[in-house]
């Protein structure tokens, strides 16, 4: 038997400043906000205080779209060249503070080092070098006189690829013209804060990228500014309907990138040892924090007891806890209220009569943990099998021929996106094509490109990010 215990490896966290308390970074610099109100932001795998951020009131909100506006005058008149300039410098400075970036990303959001080491940082840096390359081609590419930017755009973001989520926001708005009033999410606004100091450090004329923290009732204040141009959400459906409805009869653009409860169909012909990976790393590797994890896995009825045989031993070698052991696999789950929900949610699959199987890992006392989690013998009725955990919970369901994978996949109000698993390439492309679903990927899983646009059908929103149809979401027709 091997033993898989390993000495740990803790990254230092000493290349990380934190400041006690964070004020709003607007027309480029920290100002002291107008709101007297300030929360603790903590880290979710010890329960520490990190620092203190600010919960912006209108009066601030109003400043940094104020701001926003001021810098929009001057972005839209630098030359597409220059602005490309500004991305490539802040490109290299992401790459050159990357190590700093990571560990207050694992910190204070409690994904393991080594995602936001090897995943999170270099796409983030992808994406800038991307969008950078774009910002002088786009006259080329669509007609000078044809589109022009937005203008100011209010851009809210969710906790679980805090710094990822920015980039992609950002850097196209950016490359594109526009200006911006971000917020991160109320839990993990430490990484966007570092940013605004990069801003700074690149020389960003001032009131082009604004940055303010605060809770969903500052989000709603941006939603609803009178002279915000465009939003852009990614995070729950329930909010992302409540922004459309703020929005309906308004001349304000709206892109929306929602929630997902991907599925992960493996036909009996595949490579079964890879697919077991696949799905773990669709699932668990990210905690099953992303919008797109293959957290349904559906499996040809053949090769069940094969594949969760396998699929239980891998799981019991995944390593959980402190994030910034370089050995971890899954950190911390990120916050007390998303713990309560995983574990409402993963009873309820229990008393609907679902099969559980935990890993037999031990968990650290202080913080937010979950056990990587399966369930079998579900149906497609059960909510475990209908909405989206946000947690390492897998859930698995069975099917006899492709048709019926497809009616399965398709069953689900979300259409994020989708995994397939087989030795023969016609039955991907014919697989592909039926499936409602915003990405697929066949024969790996989460792997993502900034060339790549990704987004959803149905309920899981509308609008593309990456790639030439990313751009396009933060331009308009000229009138
Ligand atoms: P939310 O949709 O609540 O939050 C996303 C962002 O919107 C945060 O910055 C949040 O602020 C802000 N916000 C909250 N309420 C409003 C509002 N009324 N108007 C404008 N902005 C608002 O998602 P949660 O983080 O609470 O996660 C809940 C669930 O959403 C998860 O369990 C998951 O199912 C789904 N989700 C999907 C994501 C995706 O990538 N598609 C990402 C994250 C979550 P604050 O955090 O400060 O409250």
């Amino acid at each position: 038997m091997v033993n898989w215990e390993y000495s740990e490896s803790i990254e230092s966290q000493d290349i990380v400043s934190i400041k006690d308390k964070y004020q709003n970074f607007v027309n480029g610099k920290f100002q002291q906000p107008n709101s007297k109100k300030y929360i603790d932001t903590i880290s979710p795998s010890s329960e520490e205080f990190l620092s203190k951020i600010v919960i912006s009131n209108e009066k601030d909100v109003d400043t940094a779209v104020q701001s926003a506006q001021m810098g929009f005058e001057k972005w839209e008149n630098t030359t597409p060249h220059e602005r490309s300039k500004y991305l490539f410098k802040l490109a290299r400075l992401i790459q050159e503070r990357s190590r700093e970036f990571a560990v207050l990303e694992s910190l204070d959001g409690g994904k393991p080092i080594k995602e936001s080491r090897d995943f999170d940082l270099p796409q983030v840096a992808a994406n800038f070098f991307y969008f950078a390359g774009w910002a002088d081609k786009i006259d080329l590419s669509w007609g000078a006189k044809s589109l022009k930017p937005y203008g100011v755009v209010g851009q809210i973001i969710p906790w679980n690829f805090p710094l990822l989520m920015l980039a992609w926001k950002v850097a196209p708005a950016l490359a594109t013209g526009n200006t911006v009033v971000l917020k991160p999410a109320e839990t993990t606004s430490l990484t966007a804060l570092l940013f605004a100091d990069l801003c700074e450090q690149a020389g960003i004329p001032d009131g082009v990228v604004n940055i303010i923290t605060g809770d969903g009732t500052t989000g709603s204040l941006i939603v609803n500014h009178k002279d915000i141009n465009k939003i852009a959400f990614t995070g729950s459906t329930q909010v992302g309907k409540l922004i459309q409805k703020s929005l309906a009869g308004r001349d304000v653009g709206l892109t929306l990138e929602l929630g997902g409860k991907a599925a992960n169909i493996v036909y009996e012909d595949a490579a079964i040892d890879q697919a077991v990976e696949g799905v773990v790393n669709g699932i668990f590797f990210n905690q099953g924090h992303v919008c797109c994890a293959g957290s349904r896995l559906l499996l040809q009825e053949s090769i069940h007891d094969e594949f969760i045989t396998k699929l239980e031993k891998r799981m019991q070698t995944l390593r959980v806890g402190n994030p910034l052991d370089k050995n971890t696999d899954i950190g911390a789950v990120n916050s007390k209220e998303q713990l309560n929900k995983i574990q409402e949610l993963v009873n309820e699959g229990v008393s609907d009569g679902g099969k559980i199987f935990q890993t037999e890992c031990e968990l650290p006392g202080n913080g937010f943990w979950f056990k990587p989690t399966l369930f079998t013998d579900v149906q497609p009725s059960y909510s475990i099998a209908r909405e989206e955990i946000f947690g390492p919970v897998l859930t698995t369901l069975t099917f006899r021929t492709p048709q019926e994978a497809i009616e399965i996949a398709n069953n689900t109000e979300y259409g994020l996106s989708a995994g397939i698993w087989t030795e023969k390439g016609s039955k991907i492309l014919w697989t592909a094509d039926r499936l409602e679903a915003g990405v697929v990927w066949a024969n790996t899983f989460n792997k993502f490109d900034p060339a790549s646009p990704f987004g959803g059908y149905k309920e899981s929103g509308f609008g593309r990010e990456g790639g030439r149809h990313g751009l396009l979401s933060y331009l308009k027709a000229e009138s």
